[in-house]
């Protein structure tokens, strides 16, 4: 069973996850979407709004389950027995981030990190843009699944 964790703090979660989850599913068995709680970190949507969001946006497909988890994401990943970690890659910001927390996790465990290049049309979409929009009123509907503003 090819089991991947996709960690992240979907605060909230937009179209750029939708992409990267939706394409890894011709890659694994099962999918974990992990909310990461940080307990130093202040989010604009509450955890439980944000797990609701997260499984409402996938309530059709039964081979992705949405957990929280807290801790390391390695830990996390063997103790749900998750040989990989999936993340997306919009530009080379992204890569050099991701480099360094993928040599990281390995050296910390037996995991591998796989990257999928996101779709051209939500290179341009990230949370924090998204909240940004929201504070500011403007539409971010056409960036989000319809779960986070129905
Ligand atoms: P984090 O708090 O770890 O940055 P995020 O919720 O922002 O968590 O992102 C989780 C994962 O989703 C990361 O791998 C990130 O690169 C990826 N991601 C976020 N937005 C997009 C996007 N627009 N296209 C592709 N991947 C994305």
């Amino acid at each position: 069973m090819k089991r991947a964790v996709f960690p992240g703090s979907f605060d909230p979660i937009t179209l750029g996850h939708l992409d990267i989850i939706n394409r890894s599913l011709l890659l694994f068995d099962e999918i974990i979407v992990a909310i990461g709680v940080n307990a130093d970190k202040k989010y604009m949507f509450s955890l439980e709004d944000r797990k609701k969001q997260l499984e409402a946006a996938f309530k059709n497909e039964v081979k992705i389950k949405v957990k929280t988890y807290k801790g390391l994401t390695v830990d996390f990943c063997e103790s749900e027995n998750a040989a990989f970690i999936l993340r997306g890659l919009r530009n080379t910001t992204d890569f050099t981030y991701e480099q360094s927390i993928a040599q990281t996790n390995a050296s910390l465990k037996n995991i591998e990190s796989v990257f999928l290049v996101c779709s051209p049309e939500v290179s341009n979409i990230s949370s924090s843009i998204v909240r940004d929009v929201i504070r500011n009123g403007g539409d971010y509907r056409k960036m989000v699944p319809k779960s986070v503003f129905l």
